[in-house]
Parts: C-alpha cells; sequence; structure tokens
C-alpha cells in the first residue's frame, strides 16, 4: 500500500524518546475524536518477539527469517491500536528494561520497518488516526499536511522518564534513532516544530488545534 492510498486524516507526531509526544498525541486524538495509534509499541512489540525467540537484535537475517513465519496483527478497537504477535499481546513487555535497550537495533532492520509501515497505513485507510512515532511525517506519511515534531531539552525529557519510574537510556536511543542509515529521525521539511520543555500537555495540544484548524481541519 503506498502513502498516498489513504483517503483518512493522518495527524503525525514525531519526535524523541520522553518528548512528550505519547501523552500529547493521546490527549489530541481523544480531544478531536481520531484513533491513537503508538507506532513504538509496533517495534516494542517486535523486539519484544524477538528477544523471547532468542535471536540476537544485531542479527539482520535472523530477525527477517523469524518475521517471514510470524503472523503481526494491527487493529483499531476502542480508539487505539491493538498488536498481536502470533496471537499473543505482548502489551505487558513493552517497557521491558530489555526491550527498552535493543528497540532502537531491531528497529534500524529496513525489513522491520517496510512490514510495520505497511501496517500503520493500512490501519490509517478506514479511519482518521493521530499517530506517534520517529518517521511518521518523513516516510509513512509523507502527504499528509498535518505533521508536528515535539521536542524538550534533554533535562527535561530524563526527568520525564525518571519520573515514570523507568530506566530508560533515552540519549543513547536518540542517537541510534537518529543515525541510522532506514527512515533516520528527523524533522519533517513541512512539520510544526513544538519545543514542549515549558509547556504542559494541554498547552501542547492547544497549539496543535489551533494549527490543524489554521489548515482547515474541522474539529467539533
Ligand atoms: O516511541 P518509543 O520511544 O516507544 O519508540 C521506541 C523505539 O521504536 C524508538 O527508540 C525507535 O527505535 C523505534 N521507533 C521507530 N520508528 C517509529 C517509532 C518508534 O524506529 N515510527
Amino acid at each position: 500500500m503506498s502513502a498516498r492510498e489513504s483517503a483518512h486524516r493522518v495527524v503525525a507526531i514525531d519526535g524523541p524518546a520522553a518528548s512528550g509526544k505519547s501523552s500529547v498525541a493521546r490527549a489530541l486524538a481523544k480531544q478531536v475524536g481520531f484513533n491513537y495509534v503508538n507506532s513504538g509499541a509496533m517495534y516494542r512489540a517486535v523486539t519484544w518477539y524477538v528477544l523471547k525467540n532468542n535471536v540476537a537484535p544485531g542479527d539482520a537475517a535472523a530477525i527477517v527469517r523469524l518475521l517471514n513465519n510470524t503472523r503481526i496483527d494491527c487493529t483499531l478497537a476502542d480508539k487505539g491500536s491493538r498488536i498481536l504477535i502470533d496471537d499473543v499481546d505482548p502489551t505487558a513487555h513493552l517497557c521491558d528494561d530489555r526491550v527498552n535497550e535493543e528497540v532502537s537495533l531491531v528497529s534500524s532492520v529496513p525489513r522491520v520497518r517496510e512490514i510495520l509501515v505497511e501496517k500503520m497505513r493500512v490501519l490509517a485507510r478506514d479511519q482518521d488516526v493521530v499517530m506517534e512515532g520517529r518517521d511518521i511525517g518523513s516516510v509513512v506519511f509523507p502527504d499528509t499536511p498535518y505533521k508536528f515534531y515535539i521536542d524538550a531539552s534533554p533535562d527535561v525529557r530524563l526527568r520525564r522518564r525518571q519520573a515514570q519510574g523507568l530506566r530508560d537510556q533515552i540519549a543513547a536511543r536518540d542517537r541510534a534513532d537518529s543515525s541510522r542509515r532506514a527512515s533516520p529521525l528527523i524533522i519533517a521539511e513541512d512539520a510544526h516544530v513544538i519545543d514542549s520543555s515549558n509547556l504542559t500537555i494541554e498547552g501542547v495540544v492547544g497549539e496543535i488545534i489551533g494549527r490543524l484548524k489554521m489548515k482547515g481541519m474541522e474539529i467539533s
């Protein structure tokens, strides 16, 4: 499926780890009545499955072989997205330390991205979505007019992760995500950049909604 086939509206929210984009995307989706899709959860789910099958996260060929024999189902339900891998729901494991440590490496495998990008485009084929990630505006839906890049200072981002009680090497992940060859984290040319360091979630959502209205989106 090509990026141009979606007849529905996609709001793309990209940004580095712990920039606040998940909270913002979830709140925004609720406010505008769209489905919320966390694409990072899909990469985390595949990473969990790779580790569970004792495949080395750096062995791209073995990952591709594993995925060739794996069913990945992504669906929309209750205004959110669900993922099942070979009928197993990995939700409880998505923030495991090992998943945090290896997700950037697994996400750098081009075939992993190809498979998941296709799933993301199918999700947005029949319904409006707010989708968050790293390459949603640049690669997954380059034609959407609604692109945002949420950033925050490294200090603020680290504090946000610690407040969630999570051990997460966000600086290392950001370096890996920004420097990989396949779909690196970049600011899409036509994205509206918001620094959330000194803003509340409501403040960021308010700014996005203002921008969406300015671009002609009808919001009830
Ligand atoms: O958003 P979150 O921090 O949960 O994403 C986890 C990881 O998944 C990122 O560090 C990145 O390696 C990968 N990812 C990606 N492309 C996306 C979303 C996430 O490569 N669109």
